[in-house]
């Protein structure tokens, strides 16, 4: 099965808008059902009212989670409060998240307590930019080995991890990843979960691509660039694009 993960980020305005998105993005995932597995990742506020169309073939995620368990914490959500809205999966690490703050060691909470409540984390891993030295793979190493220390060789099979490298991402990206390159990591990847815990586990765990993913480019990252699936940014504000990308992928 493919995961395909539309991340909505801010989008929709307002509530009515994100029900009619989520309508017309499960009737997409019905199509596509054999092959493909859609979660919608939306903001919070939304979850309440797009857990409607939640079917096996259409799952819902949150974009975040406090990694402390404390009340008094002004703004953020818990793991339970997602739960209870129907949410499957929750994305943590993501490049817009860290960039406001979130380290490695707050995202491994974050997933802490996200086991804790059996939601799936999918946890969001990448370079800034890339050097000849080869010194974004170990930031890629880095952001990996302290998610990974903090959790069970037990509770790792529940997580998603969503390759995005930092420079290929949303409006202002440089340029997508080449399948090579998304290759490439996702060895790496698969390495340094199979150093710790060993390759059992690192095969069972899927690797998402994520950054400037379209219906063009979507099938070269599943085919070349061995992922398991996408995580996908602004086509999965378009239900046109986001179809023709899940029709794409749905036939590999
Ligand atoms: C993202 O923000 O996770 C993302 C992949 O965005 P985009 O597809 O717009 O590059």
């Amino acid at each position: 099965m493919i995961l395909l993960v539309g991340n909505w980020k801010m989008a929709p305005d307002t509530v009515a808008q994100a029900g009619v998105l989520a309508k017309k993005t499960s009737e997409i995932a019905k199509q596509y059902k054999k092959t493909v597995l859609t979660t919608i990742c939306s903001p919070s506020v939304f979850l309440g009212t797009i857990s409607k169309q939640v079917k096996p073939w259409f799952r819902i995620g949150a974009q975040g989670v406090a990694a402390d368990v404390a009340i008094a914490q002004t703004g953020f959500i818990n793991a339970s409060q997602i739960k209870s809205l129907g949410a499957e999966y929750v994305i943590v690490g993501h490049s817009e998240m860290r960039a406001r703050g979130d380290t490695n060691e707050t995202v491994a909470l974050q997933i802490v307590r996200l086991l804790e409540k059996k939601l799936k984390p999918i946890l969001c891993i990448g370079e800034r930019e890339r050097d000849m030295q080869g010194w974004y793979l170990s930031d890629v190493k880095e952001q990996l080995e302290i998610v990974l220390a903090s959790i069970s060789k037990s509770s790792i099979k529940n997580i998603v991890i969503a390759y995005e490298p930092v420079w290929a991402i949303g409006a202002q990206a440089l340029r997508e990843a080449t399948p090579a390159e998304c290759r490439e990591m996702i060895i790496f990847i698969r390495k340094i979960i199979s150093d710790l815990h060993g390759e059992k586990v690192a095969n069972s765990i899927p690797v998402l691509y994520g950054g400037s993913v379209n219906d063009q480019n979507a099938k070269s990252f599943i085919i070349e660039g061995t992922a398991q699936g996408l995580l996908v940014g602004r086509v999965s504000l378009e239900p046109k694009r986001f179809g023709l990308l899940a029709k794409s992928i749905a036939t590999i």
